[in-house]
Order: structure tokens, then C-alpha cells, then sequence
């Protein structure tokens, strides 16, 4: 086909989203002097961290290891307050960057984008905002988040509680007032786990309501004084570079040993050293075959079990804390600060919904199989139709008028989860299937962002109008994702990464949302890329 373009483009890219990975963009296309902007929904940057404002929410990687790597001086200027620092600690360090880099002036607030559809004729994107603007770019590129698209539960009444009720993701921006109240969360995931170990100790009567049990671990965290922030920061290369070392992103490393090699007085010391370390080592820096052999795994869920048993005083309670449908690690580990206490309070029930389903929310509370419950606050800690959900909410249309979301109906498949087939100049940064939504995420966007931005850079250099992942590159990727995901369990396991959300109409099976054959292998696949002059990509 010859290319003649009548039309030019408003903007050379247009990108979705000013959270975390939108704001990195943000900062390369600036550098690069190109006609830009950046889409956000929300009334001001964050993202992720603009929106869950539900008490106790914060992150699990090391603040240090969070921040961006990039510059200097913010390493310098920047003193996290906490090893693992909160939501509103965040959204402030990411407004700080915006500021510092003058960003905002590329960024548009309070519009989302509801559809984009390709152009083949003139080589570009029409973008359809919710604010009826139609605008146009030669390059798209997506920083939507992997858990943006929050999902309730489809029980009869939700709408109809005449209390307070919210989605976590939703929570109200002006703190809510829970003293003196009749709370209930369903729930307990990573969020759930938060929010509840957060506020037992402040409501009238707080009631849980959980489905299947997650095996949680302690976070250990704790203030970060200024001296130690100076010592912190004199190690800052160090950090970067062994974050950039292991599988995940973290400074958490596997440890090479196995768990049934060593004696169990060894393991056993192994593991109560990591259950009182901070962070995600318990996780991702046990011994190595504990997320991939089922007889170490049980070996490492029996300890754990040991643990909640000890902690929580209710032997009945307790047995319903512990997962017995699947092992430790197998789903992502909610990280607790006395979570499993929070259950020997007089002010706290436990529902076990697996033993007396909800039936319906009424105007005054949730009713189960075994009774009715009144209520004042109603907390639906109910997780995410992840990574896809955010691409299926926007009308995307590539080469021919195909759409995105019926490509993905039976599972997402993407050229190292960065550029799809049949979606020209389109980059999911973060995209499905991406290396880096698997990681501690800024380390992960940090190296997508630079990739994608490299390829639009040899782009411009080249000439290069239209870029399009080849069918059989995105087709290879997908071999591979799958590969690793049979290698490790949480790859065959209900959750989130693996597409499971039962809120959501979908086919029943696997959905391969990540890739998980980690950091160091994604970086190989797309550096080789790169350095070949994109071979798995058509460049026009
Ligand atoms: P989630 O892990 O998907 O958990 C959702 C919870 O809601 C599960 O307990 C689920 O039960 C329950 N649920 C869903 N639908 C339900 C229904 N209809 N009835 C009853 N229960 C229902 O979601 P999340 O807790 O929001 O966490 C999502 C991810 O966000 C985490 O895995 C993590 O990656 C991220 N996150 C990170 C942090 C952090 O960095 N510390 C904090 C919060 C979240 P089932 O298990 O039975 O489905």
C-alpha cells in the first residue's frame, strides 16, 4: 500500500494514565521535544495511589526500592518515612516528581478516553474523549494501571444500602468517620487484609465476611529515621542494582538451597528468620523450590499455618484463617501488620461465606444463608478485573476495524506483552503478558518505558511511521509467558494473575496476564529486540 498522509497528527503520542508509569513517559517524551500529552481521569497524577484511599493502604516493596531510579537529584532530595511507606506518602512523592520535572503542563485532568481507533489511510489514532474532544496521535500509548478497574460483587441489593458503601478503590476522598460504627468488609486479599488490620481497633463492631482464606505474612515495617535515609542513600546504586538482579524487581533474592535438601532445624530457622524480616522475602527470597515443588510448598504452608494458629486464640477461627485449597505463595501473599490479632477482638466476626453464602444487601445490611446482619459502613474489598479490564472500558479498534477486546476474549496475547498484532503505533506499556507487571512495579514500567521510548526514537531516526508487532513474534512471546507460568504454582492458581475474578462474566480457565519468567529474561528478550533493529516488528 502507498503511504501518503494528507493529514498530520496533533500530537506524535498521546499517553493514558499520569499514574506511576504514565508520569515516566510523561518525562522521556518532554526530553524528546515531541508534541505530547497526557490523558488522566482522575483530577490530578497518582493513579493507583490517587484513588485507594482506604485506611492502611500502602505499598509492600521497600520505599527505597520504589521510588524512580533515574535522577539524582530525586534520590537526594527525596526522605521516605517509612521502610514501606502509605498511600498519601506516595501520591505526594509522585506530585513532587510532576512538579520538580514540570510535567503537568503535558498532563489533562478529570477526561478519560473512551475510544481509539486506528487510521491506516493516515497512519495515526483517533482518540474519543469523555469530554466529546476527538483528538489525534501518531503513537498511543497505554499506562492504565493492572488494577484499575475495580469490580463488585453481583449480589441482589448492592445498590440498595442506604448506609455508607464503597469499593476500596473508591473510597472517599475526605476520610470517612468509622468510630461508633457498624462496619462489614467482604474480602480479604491484599486490600481487605489492609483495611481490616487498620481499623478494628476504631469501629464500633467490625464484621468480615470471607470467602476463600489467604495465606498472609507479617510486614515488619517501621519509621525510617533521617539518619538512616542518609545511609540508605549512600547505597542507592547498590540497591538499584540488585533490584535489577533478581526475578521480581525486589531486593529479594531466591535462595539457592532447597527446602526438603536441608535439615529441618535448618528450614525451620530459615523461616521464622524470614517471617520476622521485612517484606516480601518470606515470598520471593524463600528457598527455591518452595513456589515450584507442591512437597516443599506444603512443607512451607504447614509452618505458616503453625503460625496463625499461635496467633490467633480461637482454634475454630484460626482453622478458617488457614487456606486449605491451596498452598502458600500460590496466590499474591497480603502482607499484615497484626492482622491475624485483629481476630481475638470482642468487636470482630468472622463470616465464613464459604459455610453460609450472602444472599443479598439490603437497605440495612447483608443477608447470609444463616442470618441477617445490620450494618452502618459496607466495605467491598473485592479486587480487580486486572491488567485487561482497563483495556476492555476503552474502545479500541486496530487494522480493519478489529477490536482489542474481542482479540483478548479467550486471553490477551501481545508481542512481549509491550505491542499487539493488528494494533499499529499502539504500546501497552505494562501491557498483559509484559516482564514488568510481574515485578516491583516502578522497576519493572522504569525499563518499559525506556524500551518503548528507544523504539520510538529509532522510529523518528528511521523514518518509521508505522510500527506493528509481527504475528509470530507476539505468537513466540505467548509460548513463552505459557512456559513459565506451567513452571511456577501460582501460575495454575485462582487469582488475579491468572485472570480469575468471579464478578466478572468470563469464560472459565487461565487467562495469562504476566509473565513469569522474570525481570532478567524479559530484559534479555527485549534487549535482543532492540539491539537487532526490532526483527519482530513490521517497520514501514
Ligand atoms: P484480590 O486479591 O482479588 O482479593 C479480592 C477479595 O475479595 C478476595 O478475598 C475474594 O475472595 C473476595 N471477593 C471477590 N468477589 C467476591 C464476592 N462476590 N463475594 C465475596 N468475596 C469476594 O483483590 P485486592 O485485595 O484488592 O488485591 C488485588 C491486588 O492489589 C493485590 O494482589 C496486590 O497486587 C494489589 N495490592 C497491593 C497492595 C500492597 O502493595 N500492599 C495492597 C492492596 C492491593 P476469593 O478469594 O474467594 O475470590
Amino acid at each position: 500500500m502507498n503511504w501518503s498522509s494528507k493529514e498530520s497528527p496533533q500530537y506524535q503520542a498521546i499517553v493514558i494514565g499520569a499514574g506511576v508509569c504514565g508520569i515516566y513517559q510523561a518525562l522521556h517524551l518532554k526530553k524528546m521535544g515531541l508534541p505530547a500529552t497526557v490523558i488522566e481521569r482522575a483530577d490530578d497524577v497518582g493513579g493507583t495511589w490517587y484513588w485507594n484511599r482506604y485506611p492502611g493502604c500502602r505499598f509492600d516493596s521497600e520505599s527505597e526500592t520504589y521510588g524512580y531510579s533515574f535522577s539524582p537529584e530525586v534520590l537526594e532530595e527525596w526522605n521516605w518515612s517509612e521502610r514501606f511507606a502509605s498511600r498519601p506518602e506516595t501520591e505526594r512523592y509522585l506530585q513532587y516528581v510532576v512538579e520538580k520535572f514540570d510535567l503537568r503542563k503535558l498532563m489533562q485532568f478529570g477526561c478519560s478516553v473512551t475510544s481509539a481507533v486506528w487510521d491506516e489511510q493516515e497512519r495515526l489514532w483517533r482518540v474519543g474523549l469523555s469530554d466529546d474532544r476527538l483528538l489525534t496521535t501518531r503513537f498511543l500509548l497505554t499506562a492504565i494501571g493492572l488494577l484499575s478497574e475495580p469490580t463488585l460483587p453481583r449480589y441482589p441489593g448492592v445498590s440498595r444500602f442506604k448506609g455508607l458503601s464503597f469499593h476500596t478503590y473508591h473510597a472517599p476522598r475526605e476520610p470517612v468517620e468509622f468510630r461508633g460504627k457498624r462496619v462489614a468488609v467482604i474480602g480479604t486479599g491484599a486490600t481487605g487484609v489492609q483495611f481490616i488490620a487498620e481499623i478494628a481497633d476504631k469501629v464500633d463492631s467490625l464484621t468480615v465476611f470471607q470467602r476463600r482464606p489467604n495465606w498472609c505474612a507479617p510486614l515488619n515495617n517501621a519509621l525510617i529515621s533521617l539518619e538512616q535515609m542518609q545511609e540508605i542513600r549512600s547505597r542507592y546504586s547498590e540497591i538499584f542494582k540488585k533490584c535489577k538482579s533478581t526475578a521480581g524487581g525486589f531486593v529479594h533474592d531466591v535462595d539457592p538451597r532447597k527446602a526438603l535438601d536441608v535439615s529441618p532445624g535448618e528450614r525451620e530457622a530459615f523461616w521464622e528468620e524470614l517471617y520476622a524480616s521485612p517484606g516480601f522475602g518470606i515470598w520471593i527470597g524463600n528457598f527455591k523450590d518452595v513456589l515450584t515443588d507442591f512437597a516443599a510448598n506444603a512443607e512451607m504452608s504447614k509452618f505458616v499455618a503453625r503460625k496463625i494458629r499461635e496467633r490467633v486464640k480461637d482454634p475454630r477461627v484460626a482453622e478458617k484463617l488457614i487456606p486449605k485449597d491451596h498452598g502458600f505463595g500460590t496466590r499474591r501473599v497480603p502482607m499484615e501488620t497484626k492482622y491475624y490479632e485483629v481476630y481475638n477482638r470482642d468487636n470482630v466476626t468472622l463470616v465464613d461465606i464459604s459455610e453460609t453464602p450472602i444472599e443479598c444487601i439490603t437497605e440495612t445490611g447483608i443477608i447470609t444463608s444463616a442470618q441477617e446482619h445490620e450494618f452502618d459502613i459496607i466495605v467491598y474489598a473485592t479486587g480487580f478485573d486486572a491488567i485487561t479490564g482497563a483495556f476492555d472500558k476503552i474502545d479500541i479498534r486496530g487494522v480493519d476495524g478489529q477490536r482489542l477486546k474481542d482479540k483478548w476474549k479467550d486471553g490477551p496475547i501481545a508481542a512481549y506483552g509491550l505491542a499487539v498484532n493488528g494494533f499499529p503505533n499502539l504500546l501497552t506499556l505494562a501491557g498483559p503478558q509484559s516482564g514488568s507487571v510481574a515485578t516491583n512495579f516502578p522497576r519493572g514500567i522504569e525499563e518499559a518505558v525506556d524500551w518503548c521510548t528507544d523504539l520510538l526514537q529509532y522510529a523518528y531516526l528511521h523514518g518509521v511511521t508505522r510500527l506493528e508487532a509481527r504475528r509470530d513474534t507476539e505468537e513466540a512471546w505467548g509460548v513463552e509467558v505459557r512456559k513459565w507460568a506451567q513452571r511456577i504454582l501460582f501460575g495454575s492458581e485462582q487469582s488475579w494473575f491468572t485472570g480469575y475474578n468471579s464478578n466478572v462474566d468470563r469464560a472459565p480457565g487461565i487467562r495469562y496476564l504476566i509473565y513469569a519468567g522474570g525481570a532478567p529474561r524479559f530484559r534479555k528478550h527485549v534487549g535482543g529486540e532492540a539491539t537487532q533493529g526490532y526483527p519482530g516488528f513490521e517497520l514501514r
